[in-house]
């Protein structure tokens, strides 16, 4: 599959600090940052700093050091004590998938009781 980069999304104009975004953790490869429209208590959004459209783009084509930086920084948000009781994590994939901001990210939920997945 050919993955299609468009630089003018969102994330990247977050990235290159166009757009403000609210950051909770920052590493080398990395950023996690709250969501604007929060769809639960905690609503984190992680996001690789590299071009990448979506997961599987990410897991075909990042280094092992993007990738592990990615994973470092999503172990961190996860672990904020808001989260402890339980979270979930999603990455809403192409646009039969949900996806509307087309740079890989993970949704991180929580901070509340949050039902079955697809209420
Ligand atoms: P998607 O539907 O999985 O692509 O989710 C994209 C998410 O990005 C949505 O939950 C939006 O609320 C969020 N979002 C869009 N623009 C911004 C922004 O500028 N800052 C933070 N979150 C954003």
């Amino acid at each position: 599959m050919e993955f299609d980069y468009d630089p003018s999304n969102v994330f990247a104009r977050i990235l290159s600090g166009e757009i403000p975004s609210r950051t909770v953790f920052e590493n080398e490869t990395a950023l996690a940052f709250h969501d604007v429209r929060p769809q639960a208590p905690v609503h984190i959004l992680v996001i690789p700093k590299g071009p990448y459209v979506s997961i599987d783009h990410f897991a075909a084509e990042a280094t092992a050091v993007e990738q592990a930086g990615f994973m470092a920084a999503l172990a961190e948000v996860c672990r904020m004590p808001e989260l402890e009781p339980g979270f979930r994590c999603i990455a809403n994939t192409r646009e039969t998938g949900g996806q509307e901001v087309p740079h890989f990210h993970v949704h991180v939920l929580g901070g509340a009781p949050l039902g079955p997945m697809l209420s």
